[in-house]
């Protein structure tokens, strides 16, 4: 988000911020118009996430070379003038444009690739389609607001929609949309933004899966504190938070200590998030403390079977950003000891999957009836998508899977939450 003489130029990550956080976009125009808080600086995480973003897109820059595609780079600089040099380059045709810049309106930004296709255009009888480059392993719907926007900026100038654009994924992967699926969504969000930076409306921090990358998290963090928000009591949900405060409840210290009914609240709710608040506004003053919940037949820690010999808890820590993803490591805990499988490469993920299986065998080998314990879905889909990734261990996971013992009936029992 740029004012230039009094005009505001809003770009694709203006857009996808706006979609995300309403309130990111009300901090980033006061910020312009030097009335808000100053932003914070880029966490590690955020600045771990570019690095390797730019390394993913250095990467498929040179396999583009490698395959010795014709490529026109836009050396970054004033967007006017690099707008201005990527139409020039397009014109010329030549495979792939990196870097490519557009201005029109109110919308600029600068794509990764733009690739050239047979679809004849203004140009001639060849047009260009945008391609991103993403860490993801999947392509997620704010791609989709980049993508035609671009998109929508490049047909302006080839005379010709489109069809398709492209997303180059972290794990290797493309995904390609069709723009026409699209394209009234993202054009909608645009009108949507436009309109909110012509009539800023009224905004609050309220937290959001991009509250983790924002550089206002600082801010906000500080804003909640300074309320004793009830956004500060563990796991409430917004729709929790917006039923206590049309009761009159704002404050975590109030919740503390409510002893009537919420309208639309389930009373075992409203009670767990009392309990909750209570502890946190003891912790204000003292230590750490905890209550356990009363036990409920079939709920919780009833959930659980008996105990068995050589039981094992298991987990596994993934980084997604990797190139093609690692699962780094997979963690143990039996018999009062912690036995860990590290991996820093790929190479390492396949013996460490090799070991952690072994490990496995040996352990139910020796106790049939032990358990694998985990807490979530994910370590199933993990180990899938590894034991089919290098082949490794697929007979047994499908014999376990088979089995059809309710003592070990997918080789791993979850571990039930609540
Ligand atoms: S920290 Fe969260 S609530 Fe605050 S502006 Fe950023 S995304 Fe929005």
């Amino acid at each position: 988000m740029r004012d230039l003489d009094g005009r505001i130029f809003l770009s694709a990550t203006d857009l996808m911020r706006f979609m995300g956080c309403p309130h990111a976009t009300s901090l980033d125009l006061a910020h312009m118009r030097g009335t808000g808080p100053e932003p914070g600086d880029n966490t590690e995480d955020a600045a771990l996430l570019q690095k390797q973003g730019d390394a993913h897109e250095a990467e498929h820059l040179s396999q583009l070379k490698e395959a010795e595609r014709s490529i026109v780079e836009i050396e970054r600089g004033k967007l006017g003038e690099n707008a201005e040099a990527t139409r020039a380059a397009l014109a010329a045709g030549p495979d792939v444009v990196f870097q490519g810049a557009f201005l029109s309106g109110s919308w600029g930004g600068w794509s990764d690739f733009l690739e050239r296709v047979d679809t004849p255009s203004a140009l001639g009888a060849f047009s260009y389609e945008v391609a991103d480059t993403k860490l993801k392993r999947r392509a997620h719907p704010k791609h989709v607001l980049q993508l035609v926007l671009y998109s929508d900026l490049l047909t302006e100038i080839q005379g010709a929609a489109p069809e398709f654009a492209h997303v180059e994924l972290g794990d290797g992967t493309r995904a390609t949309l069709r723009l026409a699926d699209y394209s009234a969504y993202a054009r909608m969000a645009r009108d949507r933004l436009e309109a909110f930076v012509a009539d800023p409306q009224p905004t609050r921090p309220m937290p959001c899966a991009d509250c983790g990358l924002c550089r206002w998290a600082e801010h906000c963090d500080s804003v909640w504190r300074a309320e004793d928000s009830l956004f500060n009591v563990a796991s409430i949900s917004r729709g929790q938070v917006k039923k206590l405060e049309a009761a009159g409840v704002h404050t975590l210290e109030v919740l503390s200590t409510l002893n009537h009914p919420i309208r639309s609240m389930a009373e075992n709710t409203r009670q767990r998030l009392v309990t909750q608040a209570r502890l946190q506004q003891a912790r204000k003053t003292g230590e750490p403390d905890y209550e356990l919940r009363a036990p409920q037949p079939s709920k919780g820690f009833d959930l659980l079977p008996e105990p068995q010999p050589g039981d094992l808890f298991y987990d596994i820590e993934g980084d997604p950003h990797y190139e093609g993803g690692l699962e780094y490591l997979h963690g143990i805990w039996f018999d009062g000891q912690f036995q860990t499988f590290w991996a820093h490469d790929h190479d390492a993920e396949a013996q460490a999957l090799s070991d952690l299986l072994a490990f496995f065998r040996a352990r139910i080998a020796a106790y049939p009836t032990a358990r694998i314990y985990h807490y979530a879905p994910y370590e199933i889909t993990a180990l899938k998508r590894l034991t089919t990734k290098y082949g490794i261990g697929e007979a047994w996971s499908r014999f376990k899977q088979s089995r059809g013992d309710p003592q070990c009936s997918d080789g791993l029992s979850s571990r039930p939450q609540g």
